[in-house]
């Protein structure tokens, strides 16, 4: 039970967690856990920008030369090059600091900013990671709650193009983790799981 993939659906949105490889699925979008340079990085980044070729950097480039750095809970969207993906969403989660320095909002943005440029690009559907549990060092069982939530949160507000949400988790503890926060915040709220 602990393991077992989870959905629900929202405002006719079907959110779902699966473990996996963020740079192979066919959602229309992807999302980067980026860092503000948009340069590339270790982790998801690395493996996006290996996955989809140089022409993911080349369109980084030209944003960070028109607009500058990208601040933390914001997001930009480019091509994929050689992904399945059709674009690839680049966000900056927050860095861990203990939890007192604004995490949980600045994630929330990440997220929420997140599905706000795949809906005024009329996309149907997206892909997460799970974001800042990696490098950046936000504890998993913090952040799969914040990133549930604040899903679930933005797909309740407002009837958007997006008709699919999937959280794509790596490793099995994180899955688990991602899937049980998934049922509690549904739990709470009175949603179904299918
Ligand atoms: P951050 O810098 O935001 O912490 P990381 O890329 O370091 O981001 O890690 C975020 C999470 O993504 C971690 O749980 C990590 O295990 C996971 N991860 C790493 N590579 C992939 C991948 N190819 N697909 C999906 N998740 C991945």
């Amino acid at each position: 039970m602990e393991n077992q993939a989870t959905e629900v659906t929202i405002n006719q949105t079907k959110l779902r967690t699966i473990q996996g490889n963020i740079t192979q699925q066919t959602t229309e979008a992807i999302v980067n856990a980026a860092n503000s340079s948009l340069m590339g990085g270790g982790g998801v980044d690395g493996a996006i920008h290996r996955a989809g070729g140089p022409a993911i950097l080349e369109e980084c480039k030209q944003i960070v030369a028109r607009c500058g750095r990208l601040p933390t809970g914001e997001a930009v969207i480019t091509t994929s090059g050689n992904l399945k993906a059709k674009y690839v969403i680049h966000t900056v989660g927050p860095v861990w600091r203990g939890g007192g320095k604004g995490e949980p909002e600045l994630l929330t943005s990440a997220y929420q900013k997140s599905l706000k440029l795949a809906a005024e690009n009329k996309l149907s559907s997206i892909s997460f990671p799970s974001i800042s549990t990696g490098v950046y060092g936000y504890p998993v069982s913090h952040a799969a709650k914040v990133a549930t939530g604040a899903v679930i949160t933005f797909l309740r507000q407002s009837t958007t193009s997006i008709k699919e949400v999937v959280f794509v988790l790596f490793d099995a503890k994180t899955f688990a983790t991602y899937s049980s926060a998934l049922r509690e915040t549904a739990a709470k709220i009175g949603l179904n799981l299918a």
